[in-house]
């Protein structure tokens, strides 16, 4: 399928030939998709689709990446890259145990936007913004509108990192990082490697998945450019999100020397399913990406659809163990507020 912007610019190429793509990521931004009747009209889905996806979305709006959208398959309202981004109206139920906070994050604040629950590492909240609102997210009704963002807003979390010599490695989180100028990222990660006992700098982001042109060499030059290790852990849930033009983004991760790790959630109807998840993880170590964490959903309110029985899932993680050499199997996890590290499941 092909997508166009409303300039008319193609932004779905044929092959891997033509990356980067014409499109400048800042322009996919602008032209994602916000509009739930738009995306059932391109995927030729049935007129329900889309007023049950204007209902669904009135707390937490669609946003897609055409991008994203050209991989889903036309006419199928049970794609499993659909399934992540549409809005339906089981969000609307409320199940007991469904909560606003699921993770405790309340809880774990040092500064506004710096979060630290586990040694060694704290997590800046660098802005609401992502690129992709994915309907499960244990963040969609994080009070972003209280997070500073903008350098001169980060300083009290610099100065508190600055303050704890026990802290070795900052997780760039948000929202997602990636969504920032570049410049923006850039005065961070300076301002990050002149703290001495700082190690790593680690990015959580979906950019590379969702529009994979938003790795270009600015972004690889404040990456790569600083006395600190770059990590950039990716987050695909499906072996179809790593087209070529995503394996072609990772490419230029690899070849700049940054560590790449996936993290996946497990989601009913898109990847609780032993051969998606086997793919999943073969693809991620074709492209030299460790499958690293599966997360068992974090009962988030207005995700509980997406829940996957845990016995489920660690019969997953069994089946997976028995054909997959130990380095492509994820370890399963879930958060559990208070606890010094993610819990391993399986
Ligand atoms: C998940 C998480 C981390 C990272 O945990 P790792 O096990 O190191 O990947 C760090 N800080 C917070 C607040 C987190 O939620
Ligand atoms: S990209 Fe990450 S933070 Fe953003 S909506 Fe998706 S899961 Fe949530």
């Amino acid at each position: 399928m092909r997508i166009v912007t409303p300039s008319g610019d193609p932004v779905r190429s044929a092959s891997a030939d033509d990356f980067p793509y014409p499109v400048r990521w800042q322009n996919a931004m602008k032209a994602a998709l916000r509009d739930p009747a738009e995306l059932c009209r391109l995927l030729q889905l049935p007129e329900a689709c889309s007023e049950a996806a204007i209902a669904a979305a009135s707390d937490f709006p669609l946003f897609v990446p055409r991008e994203f959208a050209a991989k889903m398959t036309l006419g199928d309202p049970h794609d499993p890259l659909l399934v992540q981004v549409l809005p339906v109206l089981r969000e609307l139920d409320s199940p007991q145990g469904f909560t606003v906070d699921p993770v405790g994050d309340d809880q774990a604040v040092l500064t506004p936007g710096l979060l630290q629950k586990y040694a060694g590492r704290a997590l800046l909240v660098t802005t609401g913004a992502c690129a992709v609102h994915c309907r499960y997210c244990f963040r969609r009704h994080f009070p972003y509108a209280e997070v500073p963002s903008g350098v001169a807003a980060w300083s009290d979390a610099i100065a508190a990192l600055a303050a704890d010599p026990s802290i070795q490695e900052v997780l760039l989180s948000g929202g997602d990082p990636l969504t920032l100028a570049d410049a923006t990222l850039a005065q961070l990660a300076q301002q990050l490697a002149a703290i001495p006992h700082l190690r790593r700098i680690r990015v959580h982001t979906r950019l590379p998945i969702m529009i994979p042109q938003r790795i270009n060499d600015q972004l690889l030059s404040w990456l790569v450019g600083t006395r600190l290790t770059p990590i950039v852990v990716i987050h695909a849930n499906h072996p179809r999100e790593l087209d070529l033009p995503v394996v072609a983004a990772i490419d230029r991760l690899n070849q700049a020397g940054v560590m790449v790790l996936n993290q996946a959630v497990l989601l009913a109807g898109v990847n609780d399913d032993v051969d998606v998840l086997a793919e999943l993880s073969e693809r991620l170590i074709d492209q030299r990406v460790t499958p690293y964490y599966l997360h068992q959903l974090d009962r988030v309110k207005g995700a509980a659809h997406f829940e996957v029985p845990r016995e489920r899932g660690v019969d997953l993680i069994r089946q997976l163990r028995a054909r997959l050499p130990g380095y492509a199997v994820p370890r399963y996890v879930e958060e559990i507020a208070g606890q010094p590290n993610k819990t391993i499941i399986a």
